[in-house]
């Protein structure tokens, strides 16, 4: 990895199918070096990189091992991370937003924006992450432009600053005009080469179609935003591209704006100040850890942001938490099918590192220097519940052992309801479940009995008693690690109806507070 290049780092937020996958490729074919982790993703070529996957990677086909990508474009280093998604969605694919610093929304022209592109954005806003649009399937026919820009306003009340603008659509697809420099990408479904040309000297459009750029010129001058660099890198307005990764249209476009545009690493806060990236203490934190890689050797894999100084190997670092000191000797970053050895990574990059269980989400690491924090790892609030007991009531040692330390590790989140204090289990999604039981029988040795529960929606108790409530299957008291309260209900018109019955009790989704 090269040292003095600049940084960019981002996630791709989508909904499933808007064409991430494909996009994704696309850049990287226009970088140089192309190193991946895992595949893009195997699921539909049907190959799998190495025999280091999870058992249930096996089992579903999929990619649990959210990856991270490198290219190198315009002398910049940009590191992908991948954000699962589909059934693979979990609290990984949030707490992968945290370690970027810019993300990039990828809509479906004909879908416009969808259920989980939401929930994403919405860590990127609470987190003010610059976020880039790129409006897929323009060979498709999809939504008017103008309205696809409305409803993102509208969806995520964010301004939009259009970087290009599309001449036709589907069969009538033309090219892509830049605001920027007056110029058109021209749309061949034959060429192979990019053909940019000034727009006066573009020779393919009719008069209708001139005459509609014209009036959508017009309009956007008269409406729109103006340009705000300073408003898009603090999240407060998307540009917002349009193309078609499939037919390769317009991608180039969005990457060399993307390389202006995105936010390199910015100061984290950390023990109540502000860390810059130019700071001389290396620092960085843990956002995510892979278990069981290599069902030979069980190991975990925690992955590593770099916030500030550099990280070397064979440097001795200092787990914050706890005050141990480690050597870091097997610090890897994830290329292909091997795993290529990381000698030094800067701001912005992520390390793979071997971990023998001393790390857990939200984990500090420093060199020597003042021993800091970053903030807090947001838990995000469950969607799926389940009641979790052992099979085998005499392995209850090795249960609450195996319960508590994947809790910690933060696998999943344990809520207990009271009194009895029965288990239940919360995640964003299904594949937590899996894992979970996945890795107690492995490393625990321990069955696990689920049921599933119809809750799906968790609020936490900000203000009033709830001590008196009678659990049902529309809504159940527990508690939470910390001990607060936490009712969780069937669907919102339980939620509801809950509300119009009980005015003096006060409810948060958690973002708030969590
Ligand atoms: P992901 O689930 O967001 O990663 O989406 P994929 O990249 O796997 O794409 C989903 C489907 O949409 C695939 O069949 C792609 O070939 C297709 N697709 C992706 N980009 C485009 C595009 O620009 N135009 C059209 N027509 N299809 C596309």
């Amino acid at each position: 990895m090269s040292e003095e290049k600049q940084r960019k780092t981002f996630a791709i937020i989508s909904h499933p199918d808007a064409g991430k996958t494909t996009l994704t490729e696309k850049v990287l074919l226009l970088g140089g070096s192309i190193r991946s982790a895992g595949t893009v993703k195997g699921k539909k070529s049907g190959q799998f990189a190495t025999s280091d996957w999870m058992d249930i990677e096996k089992q579903r086909g999929i990619s649990v091992t959210s990856s991270v990508m490198q290219l190198e474009y315009e002398n910049v280093q940009i590191n992908i991370l991948d954000t699962p998604g589909h059934q693979d969605f979990s609290e990984d694919t949030y707490r992968t937003l945290t370690a970027v610093d810019t993300a990039v929304m990828v809509i479906d022209s004909v879908k416009g924006i969808e259920a989980q592109t939401l929930k994403l954005f919405k860590v990127c806003r609470m987190r003010g992450i610059p976020i880039l649009t790129f409006i897929n399937k323009l060979d498709r026919e999809g939504k008017e432009p103008l309205d696809l820009l409305a409803e993102i306003e509208e969806t995520l009340e964010m301004d939009t600053y259009p970087m290009n603008w599309p001449i036709g659509t589907g069969k009538r697809l033309k090219g892509i005009y830049n605001l920027s420099d007056d110029t058109v990408d021209v749309f061949s479904e034959e060429a192979e080469e990019r053909q940019i040309v000034p727009y006066s000297e573009v020779e393919s459009l009719e008069t209708y179609e001139r005459e509609a750029l014209e009036e959508d010129k017009m309009l956007l001058e008269e409406a729109g935003n103006d340009f705000s660099l300073e408003q898009i890198q603090a999240g407060e307005m998307t540009p917002v591209f349009f193309g078609s990764a499939l037919a390769n249209f317009g991608v180039q476009s969005f990457l060399d704006q993307f390389v202006q545009l995105a936010a390199p690493p910015k100061p984290r806060k950390a023990s109540g100040r502000w860390i810059s990236p130019d700071q001389q203490q290396f620092s960085g934190f843990i956002f995510k850890i892979q278990a069981n890689m290599n069902p030979n050797h069980r190991d975990r894999i925690a992955f590593l942001r770099v916030c500030s100084g550099s990280f070397e190997r064979g440097m001795e670092v200092t787990l914050s938490r706890t005050g141990k000191k480690m050597k870091m000797n097997q610090s890897h970053s994830f290329f292909a099918s091997d795993r290529e050895t990381v000698n030094r990574a800067m701001p912005g990059d992520i390390v793979g590192l071997y971990d023998s269980g001393n790390f857990q989400v939200g984990d500090t690491l420093i060199d020597r220097g003042e021993k800091i924090k970053y903030e807090e790892m947001p838990q995000f609030p469950p969607e799926q519940f389940a009641k979790v007991t052992a099979k085998n009531a005499m392995k209850h040692k090795q249960y609450h052992k195996g319960i508590e330390q994947l809790v910690q590790e933060g696998t999943i989140q344990l809520y207990k309801t009271p009194y009895f204090e029965d288990y239940i289990l919360g995640a964003v999604g299904e594949l937590q479940f899996q894992v979970f039981e996945h890795r107690m029988k492995q490393e625990y040795n321990v069955d696990l009995e689920f049921v599933h529960m119809s809750h799906e929606l968790a609020r936490w108790v900000t203000k009033g008693d709830v001590s008196d409530l009678v659990s049902d299957h529309r809504k159940m008291l527990v508690n939470d690690q910390q001990g607060r309260a936490v009712l969780l209900f069937e669907n919102d018109f339980a939620l509801r109806w809950f509300q119009d019955k009980n005015p003096e009790i006060e409810l948060s989704t958690g973002w708030e507070i969590l």
